[in-house]
């Protein structure tokens, strides 16, 4: 008999690890169990879906479960997993579609158990009308609120306000967004948070930041935020302030955490329990800059931890290559991209870390519908290290940034990023690119 993989969660970092381990060895049994009623789709398309660029939910997934099981992967849906006996590899499953509870084995898991919304202690905050972003039954709820709402507030200005507040504009809406911390995208350096704040406004976005909300009003319907700067009606309210790793079931089995609160993994996502993987949100990533280990919650990163697992698993040589903690979002026509470390927080790391920001073109100064574009270079004072850095861009030009990224991987410096041959011609770069006039001026 074939060895029986079981996967918790079935979404980025499950479903890759399902697949994954079954392509490479058709012998294993591979069961997935999932407590929604959605398996493998893109959770980064939800924005898009609520703006009504995308028609349909249905249009972010990539696998259902019928071709799941064509492949021979077992995907049971609105399945929770509520304990796991590591001593006797057994498994206690809820069934919730059927309401029954069953046992089941396995001779090796993977943990893709995900990530959920860390919500602040809110008086009002359980009334209609409030919601959270996640998923995509949160998806469809947000929808159906859409068709009625007048007047939103967001909570949080980080990747999920900013890309949901254009959406809600799309849409009609009045938007507020209240940020608790002094500009948008408070966990990078300020010209950035400026520029995005500039974006918002244009595009008819009221942005609050430095203010605490302290209550949500209304009678059992939200109607207004009451915050330390004021009162902000709203009859749709989301809280996008942070999200948190769900290890509770991985850490009641034995499974140990990392200093950053989601699963310890090595390069192989293994986890200190002999056969127990984790992948995705759930799980952490070796950060190739700092040296050290980083909760990196993309989607990108949770499909190559499931894919790493799934080879593993099945029999393969497979490493995770870790992170240096690259991001990308749009925010109307504004892109902003990042990677490594921001000023501040290298500085916070105690390293002599300087920075320059520059503002270029993302064309030859001559040609037509050329835009400015933005860089920011983070680096080492004395050795010239590259540490981080930012591209804001109004469109692709901000892809720039995986130049820097792959820089970063290998430890480069200012020097190593003067000496590359990047690509040149009018529409898509000035003769110097943005990156290497950035690197002169640092230089
Ligand atoms: P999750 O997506 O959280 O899935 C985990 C699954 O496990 C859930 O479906 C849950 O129901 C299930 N589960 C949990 N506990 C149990 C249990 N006990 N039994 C059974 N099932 C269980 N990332 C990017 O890189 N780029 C983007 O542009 C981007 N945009 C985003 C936009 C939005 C609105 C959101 C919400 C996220 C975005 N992300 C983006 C992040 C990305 O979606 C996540 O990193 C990715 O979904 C993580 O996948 P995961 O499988 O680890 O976790
Ligand atoms: P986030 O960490 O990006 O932003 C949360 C923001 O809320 C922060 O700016 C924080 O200062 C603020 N905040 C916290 N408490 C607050 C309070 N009480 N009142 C007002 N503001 C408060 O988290 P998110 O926006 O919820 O997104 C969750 C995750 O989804 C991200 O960590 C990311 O992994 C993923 N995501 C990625 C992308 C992308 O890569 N394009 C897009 C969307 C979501």
């Amino acid at each position: 008999m074939g060895k029986r993989l079981v996967v918790i969660g079935g979404v980025a970092g499950g479903a890759s690890a399902a697949a994954k381990a079954k392509r490479e060895n058709p012998e294993l049994e591979v069961v997935v169990y999932e407590k929604s009623g959605w398996v493998s789709y893109g959770a980064c398309g939800l924005p898009y879906v609520l703006s009504g660029e995308i028609p349909q939910l249905e249009k972010l997934v990539a696998r259902t479960p019928e071709a799941f099981w064509k492949q021979g992967v077992r995907v049971h849906t609105h399945h929770e997993v509520l304990e796991v006996d590591y001593g006797r590899r057994v498994l206690t499953v809820r069934d919730h579609a059927e309401g029954r509870t069953f046992q089941d084995r396995f001779d090796h898991l993977v943990i893709a158990t995900g990530a959920r919304p860390a919500l602040p202690p809110l008086p009002g905050g359980e009334q209609e009308g409030v919601y959270t972003l996640r998923n995509m039954e949160d998806g469809q709820r947000l929808l159906r609120a859409l068709e009625g709402a007048r007047r939103a507030a967001i909570l949080g200005a980080g990747y999920i306000g900013l890309e949901v507040a254009e959406a809600f504009r799309r849409r009609g809406l009045e938007v507020t967004l209240l940020e608790l911390k002094d500009r948008p995208l408070p966990h990078w350096d300020p010209e950035v948070g400026g520029l995005l704040r500039q974006e918002l406004e244009r595009h008819g976005v009221e942005v609050w930041t430095g203010v605490r909300v302290e209550a949500l009003r209304g009678l059992g319907r939200v109607e207004a935020v009451e915050t330390s700067e004021g009162v902000v009606p709203a009859d749709l309210v989301l809280l996008a302030t942070g999200i948190r790793p769900n290890v509770e079931l991985a850490q009641t089995m034995g499974v140990a955490l990392g200093p950053t609160g989601a699963i310890a993994t090595d390069e192989r996502m293994r986890t200190n329990l002999e056969g127990v993987y984790a992948a995705g949100d759930v799980a952490e990533s070796f950060h190739q800059v700092l040296k050290r280990p980083f909760w990196l919650p993309l989607g990108d990163v949770a499909n190559k931890h499931g894919r790493t697992a799934g080879s593993v698993i099945a029999g393969k040589d497979a490493r995770f290559q870790g992170v240096v903690g690259t991001a990308i979002f749009k925010a109307f026509d504004l892109a902003v991209a990042t990677t490594g470390l921001s000023l501040e927080a290298a500085r916070k790391e105690g390293l002599a870390a300087q920075k320059v920001f520059i503002q270029a073109r993302d064309g030859a100064h001559y040609y037509p519908g050329s835009r400015p574009l933005w860089v920011e270079l983070v680096y080492e004072e004395g050795t010239g290290r590259l540490l981080g850095g930012a591209v804001v861009a109004y469109g692709q030009g901000a892809l720039r940034i995986d130049t820097l990224a792959a820089l970063l991987h290998r430890g480069s410096t200012l020097e190593d990023l003067l000496g590359l041959d990047l690509a040149y011609a009018p529409p898509f770069s000035p003769v110097w690119d943005p990156l290497l006039i950035a690197a002169q001026q640092a230089h």
